[in-house]
Order: structure tokens, then sequence, then C-alpha cells
């Protein structure tokens, strides 16, 4: 396996264990892809992250259908979403899905995220939309997803979970704990007598134009 390969794999493990490590996840719940080429890495489906090594995970052609996949255990039920996710996003290096609680708690009711916040725009809009409900695991919930996801970089799943997208591993984390931040912000916010004062559109129009040079940023490598 090339250094980099290599690398990848042992950076969508350190992000597994690291999102149940701060509460993001809980158990086997949730799955990370990356773009390698014209393949997608992938978790295998329901393994413990302690469990997991380099080679255990999943690479898998992204125009295949699915049935051939490299590595010794199965893909993740969620292989399609995620395949169709890097096919129709050239945006995406990298697809996160987890079922975080407060996240999770309102796509289970159903209600998008709408601008309570700034940090709306680190998704892409004015919103973050929550998607249509499907089982897991099907094509109906990839292309729920699709929809939920035009112009955005995350989205709620109906009475599931969610999904961010990043060009790096790295960005996909960072935007699911910014999204489940804001969630606990705004279901909290949701209790309070009056509820959350939604910001105007303009006001979000200017965050965007700021947000285009905001995000992540990755210490340069020491020489
Ligand atoms: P896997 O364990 O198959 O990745 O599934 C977990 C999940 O979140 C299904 O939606
Ligand atoms: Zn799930």
């Amino acid at each position: 396996m090339a250094d980099k390969e290599r690398a990848l794999r042992q950076k969508i493990i350190a992000l597994c264990l690291e999102m149940n490590r701060i509460g993001l996840n809980q158990g086997t719940s949730g799955n990370i892809s990356a773009r390698h080429g014209d393949r997608m890495l992938l978790t295998p489906s329901a393994t413990p992250y302690e469990t997991l090594t380099p080679e255990m995970l999943v690479s898998m052609p992204l125009d295949g259908d699915g049935t051939a996949w490299d590595g010794p255990l199965k893909p993740s039920t969620e292989w399609r979403f995620h395949r169709d996710i890097l096919r129709a996003r050239p945006d995406a290096g990298a697809v996160f899905h987890a079922h975080p609680i407060f996240s999770t708690a309102l796509a289970i009711t159903r209600r998008p995220i709408p601008a309570c916040h700034y940090m709306v725009a680190c998704f892409g809009g004015h919103d973050v939309r929550c998607s249509g409900y499907a089982r897991y695991g099907t094509e109906e919930l990839s292309r729920e997803a699709l929809t939920a996801l035009e112009g955005r970089t995350a989205c709620l799943l109906a009475n599931h979970g969610i999904i961010t997208l990043g060009d790096t591993l790295d960005k996909a984390m960072w935007r699911a704990v910014e999204l489940e931040t804001l969630a606990k912000q705004y279901t909290y916010a949701l209790q309070i007598e009056g509820g959350p004062v939604i910001l105007p559109k303009e006001e979000i129009d200017g965050v965007l134009k700021g947000f285009a040079s905001y995000g992540l940023q990755t210490p340069p490598k020491a020489a």
C-alpha cells in the first residue's frame, strides 16, 4: 500500500475514534469516507473503531455498483450515499456521517436549522436543510441526501443523523463539530420563551461573503 493511501486510511480511523471520544457519535453508528483517485476509502460496517487497522478499511471504485470492493470486511451499509456524493460533488474530498444527539433530535422533529447564528454560513447557505425520510442504506436515502445537500456542505437526515462534507477529512469533521454545536444552541434557544430570533437574509449574505475565505486552518508543515 502506498504511503499516501496508508496515511488517508489512518486519518479515517483517527477521526472515527475522535468522533466517539468527543461524544459526536456513539458505538459504531457513523461512517467516514475519503476520495482516493477514482476510488473511495470507507469504514467497514458495524466494526468497533478501536479494532480498526488501515488494512480493514474498504476501497471501492466510485464508478462501480457497490458489488466489488477490496478489504476483508463488508463496507458500511451507507456506501451508496458516500459513493453518490463523491461522484456528484467534486468539491467533496471526504464525507462524514454520524448520529450526534442534538442534530439528530432536530432531524427527528424534521426541523431544518435556520439562520439563528451566523455560523450557519459555514455550511454554504442560509440554513441547514433536513432531508426527506428514507430507510438507511437505500438508493432513496442517497437521493434525499443529495437534494438536501444542494449548495450546502451539510444536511440533517430525517429521523437519522447528519452528513457533512469537506475538501479534506479534517474539514468534514470540523463541520460536523460546528453543526452539532449549532444544533445544540438552536435546541436550547427553542426552549426559551420567545424562541430564537432569526437573522435577516442580507446579514447572512454578508457573512457568506466573508466565509468564502474563512474556515479551518491547518498549521504549515515544519520544513
Ligand atoms: P454502518 O455500521 O453499516 O456504517 O452503519 C451505521 C449507520 O450509521 C447507518 O446509517
Ligand atoms: Zn446512520
